[in-house]
């Protein structure tokens, strides 16, 4: 039952941004039977890299009521590799749940419209310049206008407005500095190509300068890029060092060949970083705005869509009972998202410092439990208590707040 003591409100809830986590949160908070405004910034559809899901995200997929299958690629799972020793290691991904590479315009535009079916007001083309959340209200100024409402919901992703207003954001350091990446499609049929689309698998060829993604996507179009964790060599721009490392590999030179690149080259910098000032008086922040990794394991919008749907089942409470200003509202949500946060964090960052690739993923056919748990994490399937892994991986570094 939703408290309307407070009916002076335009909204109960404002959502700002209106990518997989903000269309998340507005179409749970309206489930629940609150008043939602999402207002987004650009027009879907809008491209957004990011096509690699994980499994674990299916059941907020589920509770949203949409179809994440419709024109996507099934994926079985992920296969690590180094082409210069020719090791790889496939670990299966999708065993008791589905999952899917996407494009994301449409899969974003299916999500926002979504909210909109379910009773949320979206606006579009509306950027959000200041908010202001105080002990009875929260005060949001937009290009547009102004709105009055009980409680902020901050889905801005890498844009992270309450975490660079509140300067919350940290730099995690040493992870990826930048990727590079384009899009082909008729990728000519061959024994090779035809496995990756049949499969659905990422390809993750590990290089000397970072890593590379192979991401077969429907239609036989395949999105690539480069992650550079090294400072990038003098004499080439990004657009050229992507081409040097695609010519380099020799899987992606047979896939490629006859085939034409549609997308421009595109450049993402200033990976990874935590966001200090994830929630407080009347906000919380979900997704990227909350925190962002660099992307080897695929974790942003799995990440994402759980965040959000934490964030919305909190404000439901705290709305309805009466809790909706109190600064520790979501503190034991918080407990949970740093768990699944820093097992990815940290697991990014051994794959970065402790050559976890060759060490660990290669070897892991001589113990199937090893394999098993590494499986388990690449999926999502973190809020357990029995992966032996991912508890290493926590004692090493308890937190990162
Ligand atoms: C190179 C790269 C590769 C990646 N690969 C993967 C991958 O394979 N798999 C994966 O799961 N993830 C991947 N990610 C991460 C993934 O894209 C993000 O984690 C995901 O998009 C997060 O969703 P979100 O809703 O939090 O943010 P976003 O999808 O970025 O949505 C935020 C929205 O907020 C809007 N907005 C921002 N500021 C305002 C404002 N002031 N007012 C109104 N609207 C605003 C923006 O227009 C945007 O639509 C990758 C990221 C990068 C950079």
């Amino acid at each position: 039952m939703i408290n309307n003591e407070q009916n002076s409100f335009d909204h109960d809830v404002v959502v700002v941004g209106g990518g997989p986590a903000g269309s998340t949160a507005a179409t749970l908070l309206a489930q629940y039977g609150h008043k939602v405004l999402l207002l987004e910034s650009g027009r879907h559809p809008r491209f957004h890299i990011g096509e690699s899901m994980l499994p674990f995200s299916e059941p907020i997929i589920q509770r949203l009521g949409v179809d994440w299958s419709a024109g996507n690629l099934s994926k079985n799972g992920a296969v690590f590799m180094d082409e210069a020793t020719e090791q790889r290691m496939y670990f299966p991904l999708s065993v008791h749940r589905k999952t899917y590479q996407i494009e994301r315009a449409p899969f974003d535009q299916m999500l926002f419209e979504n909210a909109a079916k379910h009773g949320v007001e979206t606006h579009q083309q509306e950027k959000v310049l200041d908010v202001s959340c105080q002990a009875d209200d929260v005060s949001i100024v937009s290009d547009k206008s102004r709105y009055r409402c009980r409680y902020l919901i901050d889905a801005t992703g890498r844009s992270a407005l309450m975490g660079r207003k509140d300067k919350g954001i940290k730099r995690i350091e040493n992870l990826g500095k930048f990727a590079v990446y384009t899009h082909f499609e008729n990728i000519q049929p061959g024994e090779e190509a035809d496995e990756l689309f049949r499969s659905g698998n990422i390809y993750v060829p590990v290089v000397d300068i970072g890593w590379i993604w192979i991401i077969p996507l429907a239609e036989r179009r395949l999105s690539v890029g480069l992650v550079v964790q090294k400072a990038r060599p003098k004499d080439c721009d990004a657009e050229e060092l992507l081409r040097r490392y695609l010519a380099a590999s020799p899987l992606l030179s047979r896939l490629t060949t006859g085939a034409e690149q549609f997308a421009p080259v595109r450049v993402e910098a200033d990976f990874s970083y935590t966001n200090q000032s994830r929630y407080g008086v009347r906000y919380a922040c979900c997704g990227d705005a909350a925190g962002f990794l660099d992307p080897v394991f695929s974790s942003g919008v799995f990440l994402a869509l759980t965040s959000a749907a934490r964030v919305a089942d909190r404000v439901h409470f705290g709305l309805t009972e009466g809790w909706e200003a109190d600064p520790e509202l979501h503190a034991e949500d918080d407990c949970h998202y740093l768990l699944g946060f820093n097992t990815m964090r940290l697991f990014v960052e051994r794959f970065y410092h402790s050559n976890i690739v060759h060490n660990l993923f290669f070897e892991a056919d001589r113990a199937p439990e090893l394999k098993a748990q590494i499986a388990q994490l690449l999926a999502g399937d973190l809020w357990v208590d029995d992966n032996k892994l991912q508890q290493s991986l926590l004692a090493g570094r308890r937190s990162v707040s």
